[in-house]
């Protein structure tokens, strides 16, 4: 696979998941535009990682829930780069709780951060990718949105929502050339899981046949193959990677 002189902008890549595709992509030969909240320090350093790559690479610090700031966002990026080729909507938060608890705030903040935020730059990016009459772009969703989680019904609608948008985009942008699809980790090693309790990390890994959970590498892997050439007949599709925990 070969993504040499292509633009991707990877939300969400200061740490994780984002970072781990950030990262690949760079390997892969492929600019990178970075993107983490304006408190993020850490993406510094990521940034610093991939220039040592040999390709070139922006940070755009902007809450990927607001839409004026991810307008700003796309702006800046066609400055800075001939083309935007590969969007992946990685950015994603938590806000647990009971729905008889959860907050009006906590369900917004989570449906604005992990859904609006993919309408937002999806919006932007096909802006460009139409005028190229290519791109491709990746959803980070989640197993939460294709099965429900108790105490995530902010995080499971918001996941299931960008299902639901990467076959609407799918159906409507395949004729300019542009592929949607959507990836589904399961259990991934990160800070967001970092934070469950030993007692819900045994019971998820009872329910994974691979009996092992994934790492930041392994949905790096799957969405490099959804950034590239290789994936040019698939759109619209919704990809587990989960070590089984859902078929
Ligand atoms: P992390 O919490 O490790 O990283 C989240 C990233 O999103 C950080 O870079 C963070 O930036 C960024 N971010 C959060 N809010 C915003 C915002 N408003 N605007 C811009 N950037 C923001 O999460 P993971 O790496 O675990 O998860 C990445 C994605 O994968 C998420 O969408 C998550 O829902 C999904 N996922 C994760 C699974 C897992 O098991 N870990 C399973 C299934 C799906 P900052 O450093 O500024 O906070």
């Amino acid at each position: 696979m070969e993504l040499k002189g292509k633009t991707a902008v990877v939300t969400g890549s200061s740490r994780g998941i984002g970072k781990a595709i950030a990262l690949k992509l760079a390997d892969l030969g492929a600019n990178i535009v970075l993107n983490s909240t304006p408190a993020s320090d850490a993406i510094d350093a990521v940034e610093k990682e991939i220039r040592e790559k040999g390709v070139k690479a922006l940070t755009i610090k902007c809450n990927v829930g607001c839409f004026k700031e991810v307008q700003e966002m796309f702006e800046t990026i066609s400055k800075n780069f001939d083309s935007i080729d590969i969007l992946v909507n990685n950015a994603g938060i938590t806000k647990d709780n009971l729905l008889i608890r959860m907050s009006e705030e906590d369900w917004n903040e989570v449906i604005d951060t992990n859904l609006k935020s993919v309408f937002n730059c999806a919006k932007a990016a096909a802006k460009y990718m139409i005028k190229q009459k290519s791109g491709k772009i990746i959803n980070i969703s989640s197993v939460s949105g294709l099965v429900g989680a108790p105490g995530q019904a902010n995080y499971s609608s918001a996941k299931a929502g960008m299902i639901g948008f990467t076959k609407a985009a799918a159906k409507e942008l395949a004729s300019r050339g542009i592929t949607v699809n959507a990836v589904a980790p399961g259990f991934i090693e990160s800070r967001m899981t970092d934070k469950l309790s030993d007692a819900l990390k045994e019971e998820y890994m009872r329910n994974i046949p691979l009996k092992r959970f994934g790492t930041p590498d392994d949905v790096a892997n799957l969405t490099a193959f959804l950034a590239s050439d290789k994936s040019n007949y698939l759109t619209g599709q919704v990809i587990h990677i989960d070590g089984g925990m859902v078929m």
